[in-house]
């Protein structure tokens, strides 16, 4: 073999024979120079001289180099391009790439790494996508149950082998459970929830779930803290552990993610599960915040019903277009006199008072039924399935619980409500329709008198506008002088002499003309107008009294019609004592009447006030007796001296053969209780004939004088004059 020799180049030896292998450019080293030092002696080796084998030995170490080197590039670029290409993929966001590179070596262990590396980052993708899907759902307001469908998804993706429940409260008795079943024979994921009954004893256990722990599924069904029958039954069923993930508001136990393996699970192997369960609890918490905010809208906030607006919504789904037309119910309640409380106590008072009434209504009514609030003093029921009669029964019933006192700071408050009524499909199918004739019904309530129910027909708006128009009228009336006292005369029966007068209110409107009592007392008492307008009366008919005196006419005594609600304030006795005491007559010469429903209701004030003016010496009547549910012991309690018959006794005495022992047993009555006993309403001498028969002591009515003015009443026949003087 030839040898590496640069310092034989400079011997005087001319070199005959030299070749130089340039190597320096492939291999980096320097060029290898062969020398021939002296004249080669032809030296043969199997025949051919040694110079040739020198140079075929060289070749095919070239070529032995050029292969190798050749194969070791091939070794180190392809794995180096597929991971590269890989890489790329990767940055492209292609998650599922896998770099195929089988060889032991480094690039063998790099391309493991990669892949882990790209598997991990695929579950982790996949995972935040999974996040991401969630926390639309709960931006976009999904339902629990969407929710709950989409962890379990989740859920089985991150951990295939287990098998994973939701359960959730849905009511303090019920509880809702979701989960995900393979279907077999597809292969098919079915997603199942629904509501579980739980009793007491679980819902203890349930409010103990306070940490997160895998127990051995055993343990759920032997004597463990978890052991309520039906809280196992909410569990995974075929596991051998169960890791329970509770999700908690604070103390509450709002959920539960309970997941079943088939081994232990390693410590951490549950953090992505826990992560689900604490997006579930956002999702928990936005739902809440929402329902919150929901219930703030459609609710009162002072008594916690259902407000104008919320009302108008949960009636808007009961009478969709889309739902058969329900029958139904809308009442519309005002509290009468609710603005003196706010007035005179002060506005907490005042809500006090709407908290109790909320309560009291509530109570009153079927647990399907809408209450709300319409704002101020105004309430509305809808009753589902209520015909007129129901409504109309229940619209009693509230009128009742109304009128009872409420108990507030500061002493107890009577105030009592009216009612409009209005039925679906009657009187309207829409919530509009439906709130203007309640509304207008409620209206007429009032108007006719407060303290009742009024269900809606078509005249009652103009009805009711007209009786608005009135009020606003008699507003004016006493100012105006427009009202005018009419007298009827009584007479003595065994002789027909005129022995009293009752005073007769009219009014002389300016527009309608002389309007009787009837047209206008109820508005007068609902409107509180009815004490000034009795006290004018007190007044007028005390001044004609003095005025018959000094005309010599006799007229024993004047007899005045008194509201029950004249005396409710307590100051009758105090008017009559000043109108005795400005016309300067007798308090014998003065009758009071006064009606039965005085005795209904055990009035002790009333009652006080009326012994006091009978104990001045002014007569106490009775009014249209026999109207009323009177009994004897009542009529006892009452203090009066007087009773009138009612007429409709009077005029059922010739046709009625019924009537003659009723006012037989009337009689018996007022003779037992030693009552002065006077008929009205005769219109003809058989009536009359029979009363005296019968041993009534005063007759009143049209066959003697129909009320006339004070002028008219001179003429009356049996009218006594006093003799004139000397
Ligand atoms: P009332 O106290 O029962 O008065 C008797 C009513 O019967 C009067 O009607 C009278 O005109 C009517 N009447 C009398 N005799 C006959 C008869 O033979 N036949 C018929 N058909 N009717 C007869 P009026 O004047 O229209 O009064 C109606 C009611 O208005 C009274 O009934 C009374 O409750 C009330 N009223 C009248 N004036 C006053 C008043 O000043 N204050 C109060 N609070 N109520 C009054
Ligand atoms: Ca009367
Ligand atoms: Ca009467």
């Amino acid at each position: 073999m030839a040898g590496q020799d640069t310092g034989a180049a400079g011997t005087d030896h001319a070199s005959p024979f030299e070749f130089q292998l340039f190597l320096g450019g492939e291999f980096g080293t320097p060029d290898w120079v062969f020398t021939q030092q002296a004249p080669p002696p032809q030296v043969n080796w199997l025949g051919w001289p040694l110079a040739v084998w020198l140079g075929l030995v060289a070749v095919a170490t070239l070529l032995l180099i050029g292969l190798l080197a050749q194969r070791q590039i091939r070794r180190t670029l392809v794995p180096l391009e597929r991971l590269t290409e890989g890489t790329r993929r990767l940055a492209a966001g292609d998650i599922s790439t896998r770099v195929e590179v089988h060889s032991k070596d480094e690039f063998g262990n790099l391309a493991d790494a990669f892949n882990d590396m790209a598997a991990r980052l695929g579950a982790q993708f996949h995972a935040l996508e999974g996040l991401a899907a969630i926390d639309r759902d709960i931006l976009s307001s999904a339902s629990v149950d969407s929710l709950a469908q989409r962890v379990l998804d989740q859920l089985k993706a991150l951990y295939p082998e287990a098998e994973a429940v939701i359960v959730w409260q849905q009511s303090s008795r019920v509880f809702r459970r979701a989960v995900l079943w393979q279907s077999g024979k597809q292969n098919k994921t079915v997603f199942d929830v629904r509501d579980v009954a739980c009793d007491a004893t679980a819902q203890a256990q349930w409010s103990q779930l306070q940490r997160d722990e895998t127990v051995p599924a055993a343990t759920l069904a032997r004597g463990h803290a978890h052991d309520a029958p039906c809280l196992r039954s909410l569990m995974p069923p075929a596991a051998d552990w169960v890791a329970l993930l509770p999700l908690r508001q604070g103390e509450v136990v709002r959920a539960l993610l309970a997941i079943g393996l088939p081994t232990e699970p390693a410590p951490g192997a549950l953090h992505a599960a826990a992560e689900l369960r604490d997006r579930l609890a956002v999702a928990f918490a936005a739902q809440d915040r929402q329902q919150a905010l929901m219930h703030q809208a459609t609710h009162d906030s002072l008594t916690g019903l259902l407000n104008r607006h919320g009302l108008h919504q949960q009636l808007g789904d009961l009478l969709a277009p889309d739902r058969q037309t329900p029958n139904l119910a809308l009442l519309y309640i005002d509290l009468d006199h609710f603005k003196e409380v706010n007035d005179s106590r002060g506005h907490a008072t005042g809500d006090a008072l709407l908290c109790q009434a909320s309560d009291r209504l509530r109570e009153r009514v079927q647990a399907d039924a809408l209450v709300a609030r319409q704002g101020g003093d105004e309430f509305t029921l809808v009753l589902p399935q209520a015909d007129a009669a129901t409504a109309q029964a229940v619209a009693e019933t509230v009128i009742r619980a109304m009128s009872e006192p409420f108990h507030l700071p500061g002493g107890d408050f009577q105030v009592g409500a009216s009612v409009g009524i209005a039925l679906c499909p009657q009187h309207g199918r829409v919530p509009d329709e439906l709130l203007r004739c309640a509304d207008i019904a409620l209206y007429a309530a009032k108007a006719y008198g407060r303290g009742r129910a009024q269900l809606f027909n078509p005249t009652l708006d103009t009805e009711a506008r007209a009786l608005a128009a009135l009020l606003a009228d008699l507003r004016q009336a006493l100012a105006r002088g427009e009202f005018v006292a009419f007298y009827q005369p009584r007479v003595r029966a065994s002789d027909g002499v005129v022995s009293s007068a009752e005073a007769l209110i009219r009014w002389q409107h300016p527009q309608r003309g002389l309007l009787s009592p009837d047209a206008f007392i109820p508005l007068a008492e609902s409107s509180g107008l009815i004490g000034p307008m009795g006290q004018w009366m007190l007044e007028a008919a005390c001044q004609q009294m003095a005025d018959w005196r000094r005309m010599g006419i006799i007229v024993p005594r004047v007899s005045v019609n008194v509201s029950a609600l004249q005396l409710a304030p307590g100051q009758l006795v105090g008017q009559v004592r000043a109108a005795l005491a400005r016309s300067g007559i007798a308090p014998a010469a003065l009758e009071l009447e006064i009606t039965e429903s005085l005795l209904v209701d055990d009035n002790q004030s009333a009652f006080a006030q009326l012994a006091a003016l009978r104990d001045m010496g002014v007569t106490i009547a009775l009014d249209d007796f026999g109207t009323g549910y009177s009994s004897m012991a009542a009529l006892r309690k009452l203090p009066i001296d007087v009773m009138k018959i009612d007429r409709s006794f009077v005029t059922d005495l010739e046709t009625d053969a019924s009537a003659l022992p009723s006012v037989r047993a009337i009689v018996a009555l007022a003779q037992a209780a030693q009552l002065h006993l006077v008929a009205e309403g005769v219109e003809t001498e058989a009536q009359a004939r029979m009363l005296r028969e019968l041993g009534c002591q005063e007759l009143q009515g049209y066959l003697y004088s129909r009320p006339v003015t004070p002028t008219q009443f001179l003429q009356v026949p049996g009218l006594r004059h006093q003799p004139p003087a000397g």
